[in-house]
């Protein structure tokens, strides 16, 4: 399982293996983050699909004008 994480520090949106993790490693800032502290905007099943959902995130966050 893989999710979609956007950095609250730097705001870096990636896709991480969340299945067994505690935390993970911004590739943007390289600070470390608490999963269980963090929204997971997106799920996916393999690394295959972790692009697109990456994109939809963004498109989500960034390609609406609206406020969250
Ligand atoms: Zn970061």
């Amino acid at each position: 399982m893989y999710g979609i994480v956007v950095c609250p520090k730097c705001m870096q949106i990636q896709g991480i293996k969340i299945e067994g993790r505690v935390s993970y490693g911004c590739n943007g800032c390289r600070q470390r983050h608490k999963i269980s502290k963090i929204k997971i905007w997106n799920r996916v099943n393999s690394p295959e699909e972790v692009a697109e959902a990456v994109a939809l995130v963004k498109e989500k966050k960034w390609g609406k004008e609206k406020n969250d």
